[in-house]
């Protein structure tokens, strides 16, 4: 059993080892940096930077990195060691604060959209104090903003540091009007994270499993989730003993990891930390996924972060539940009695009308191609975006639309009938698990991001377009107040609900009827990532981010061919594999078996000439037959493939992927896998759903 109080945050140069390291007065400057978000000078930074070093060596560190989220993949790191050697043949430690402050990683070969041209491919890392350093595999890691010299973001964390500046200043202004304002108004994020656990052993027999991360064949097992006995089920040993050792070792990382859980499908599981700030909450999210992947092989298992491992069976997400806060008050808090809480109802709806007004770039924030088979699947929500909003709220936003008085309902106290257990009150927000943005209470729930995403393009819009809605409504009440405040805000809210009231749907998401219905009320529905895309550079988006300092056009552009560019090359990988298995794996096993019945026909023939072999014959014939059908579900592949590789504009190329090549790729695999449910299980070269999925 671990000594949670002595191991938390034990890798981690966190605010309590600041004030015990620092001289005083060292320490509140640098507190007071933090705070403001203003740059360090380099006397602060030698400070912080020889503190920080000592504590890291007594730790066990002896190399330190500048810790950073490119654009494409998860986080990148190149190690530098404290090393520097003296001229006797000695050697000392040293770590100055220019290296802390800043670093210059050799950027050439991260993705950059075009921003930067090779020759120049100068890049650099600037530290985030707002966000911990940390030991990790006795590295000391920095968490820092990559930036090109002329100033381009490189990365996703300065985008959402921007977007954070920006929702803060917005909700400042708004709170000027409630005599709240002046604050340090952060966005807070938990987000939870699903994944899968498989066998080593299975893994490291299925290519596709290894180059694509998920499969790209495989029949529906016997069973699948329906008895839904995994989600309720104990969590099996060698499971368990991986998350032990997944919670002490991100409870050292000062990450709270707070509940686990198997998931509804065979070998699927949850982690969910306790939130925190927006931006270390990424950071800590993309930690986690590090040391899920690593501390796997511990215990002879792989784990899949893949939004969709598997066909037919739930696929992989991260909830991203978002609010905004200062201290310890939550703006999103309805209070006993939201009608009467203007400031909340504020907040709602500007949520609402921002959600709503960037519908588009939301969505965009979590296209990917592995996403793709997620969203609009009955398991997640699908690609249109709604919110939800539950009973109470929901009644609330009708009678200030419709101009009626609003009678708070009662808050139903439940009693559960069973006397252990005491009553308790309903929640003002039932559950709608089919919703892509649903109130939760006291917070909103973004659950269209897949599992593998990084959650910084998804908050930095949320964040960038909350901040207009507060814009527009801090703009509009300039020079109000008292009472003459709260009637203008009340007929704003008014005005802004019924102009966005398109957006809220409290009904079944999963519905067939839902798509029509919001297509009727003009939503837009993007299904697959190359649809999805585009929006990111219409002007309002552009507009949006420059009006904000968020982004540049340039930068907008580079990163919308960034994703385009990860989409195409993610399905390329994907048709080389699969082609490169059928070629290999399957037509030599399908056609092995099936030499295997036909000299049994041969064989018994010669036996017992009078035999009936109509059974053994009409097998062989389904095989021929299979084995031309996996031919030319092959071959079309491999036009598809090569026509759309054959496209030079990067958008039309994506088109192409989506339109072309992955019903070719969804063909192929249609016919193989036919043909596994009647080839003997010794000659099939993979292991199978039944196989993988049922004992881990
Ligand atoms: P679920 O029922 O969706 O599994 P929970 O209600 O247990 O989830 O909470 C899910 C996540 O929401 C947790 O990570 C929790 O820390 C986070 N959360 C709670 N309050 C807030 C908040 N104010 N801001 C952001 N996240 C929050
Ligand atoms: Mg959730």
């Amino acid at each position: 059993m671990s000594d949670i109080e002595a191991i938390y945050g034990s890798m981690v140069f966190n605010d309590a080892v600041m004030e015990d390291r620092l001289p005083s007065d060292t320490y509140a400057e640098l507190s007071h940096t933090i705070k403001e978000g203003k740059p360090l000078n380099i006397e602060l930074a030698n400070a912080v930077a020889h503190a920080m070093k000592e504590w890291a060596i007594e730790n066990g560190a002896t190399h330190y990195t500048h810790w950073f989220q490119p654009l494409s993949g998860i986080t990148s790191e190149k190690h530098d060691s404290f090393m520097e050697p003296v001229g006797d043949g000695r050697a000392i430690t040293k770590f100055r604060g220019k290296e802390l402050i800043q670093g210059e990683p050799d950027a050439s070969s991260f993705p950059n959209g075009g921003l930067r041209a090779t020759f120049e491919a100068r890049g650099y890392t600037a530290w985030d104090p707002t966000s911990y350093a940390f030991i990790k595999d006795e590295v000391l890691c920095i968490p820092t903003a990559f930036c090109s010299y002329t100033g381009e973001a490189l990365d996703k964390k300065t985008p959402l540091l921007r977007s954070m500046k920006a929702i803060s200043d917005q909700a400042n202004r708004v709170l000027e009007f409630f005599g709240e304002g002046g604050h340090h108004i952060i966005t807070t994020v938990g987000g939870e994270q699903e994944y899968f656990l498989i066998s080593e052993k299975d893994y490291a027999r299925r290519q596709d499993l290894m180059l694509t991360g998920r499969t790209l064949f495989g029949a529906a097992p016997c069973k699948g989730q329906e008895l839904e006995e995994h989600y309720f089920g104990a969590i099996r040993p060698t499971v368990n003993e991986y998350m032990k050792e997944l919670d002490d070792e991100l409870w050292k990382l000062g990450v709270a990891a707070k509940t686990k859980h198997n998931e509804v499908a065979p070998c699927q599981h949850e982690l969910a930390p306790i939130f925190t700030n927006a931006n270390r909450a990424i950071d800590e999210n993309l930690l986690t996924m590090e040391k899920m992947k690593l501390l796997a092989s511990h215990h002879g298992l792989v784990c899949l972060q893949h939004e969709k491992p598997f066909e037919g069976i739930n696929g992989s997400g991260k909830h991203n539940n978002w609010s905004i806060s200062y201290g310890k008050t939550n703006l999103l808090e309805p209070g006993e009695s939201p009608a009467d809480n203007l400031r909340f109802l504020v907040f709602l709806t500007c949520v609402i009308e921002s959600v709503d007004e960037y519908q588009e770039l939301l969505r965009m924030s979590v296209a990917s191609a592995g996403n793709d088979h997620r969203l609009g699947a009955n398991e997640a929500p699908p690609a249109i975006i709604s919110i939800f909003l539950g009973d109470e709220l929901g009644a609330i936003v009708e009678a200030l639309i419709n101009d009626r008085p609003y009678k708070s309902a009662e808050r139903v106290a439940m009693d559960l009938g069973v006397d252990v257990l005491p009553n308790f009150l309903k929640d003002n927000t039932d559950r709608n698990r089919t919703s892509p943005f649903a109130f939760t209470g006291n917070k909103f729930e973004f659950r269209m991001p897949g599992s593998q995403v990084n959650l910084s393009d998804c908050n930095m819009i949320l964040n960038t377009a909350m901040a207009k809605s507060l814009k527009s409504f801090a703009d509009a009440m300039q020079g109000l107040e008292g009472a003459d405040f709260e009637a203008a805000a009340l007929k704003y809210i008014k005005q802004v609900l019924t102009d966005h009231q398109r957006i809220v749907f409290n009904g079944n998401g999963y519905g067939d009827e839902w798509p029509i219905e919001a297509e009727r009320r003009g939503l837009a529905n993007h299904k697959n990532t190359a649809e999805a895309l585009p929006c990111f550079v219409d002007q309002k988006s552009i507009d949006l981010f420059a009006e904000f300092g968020i982004l540049s056009e340039g930068e907008v552009r580079s990163r919308y061919e960034v994703k385009l560019d990860k989409y195409t090359k993610t399905l390329n990988i994907e048709a080389n594999v699969m082609e490169r298995m059928v070629r290999r794996n399957y037509i030599p096993a399908i056609n092995a078996y099936a030499t295997k019945i036909a000299k049994g026909i041969t064989a018994v023939k010669e036996a017992l000439p009078s035999a009936d072999l109509a059974d053994q014959e009409e097998l062989l014939q389904r095989f021929l037959d299979g084995l031309k059908a996996v031919n030319v579900a092959y071959k079309a592949l491999k036009e598809e493939h090569a026509a759309a590789e054959a496209i030079e504009d990067s958008q039309e190329q994506a088109n192409a992927y989506a339109a072309k090549v992955v019903p070719a790729m969804e063909a192929l695999r249609a016919e193989v896998d036919a043909l596994e449910c009647i080839t003997d299980h010794g000659y099939w070269p993979v292991p199978t759903y039944n196989d993988i999925l049922f004992y881990v």
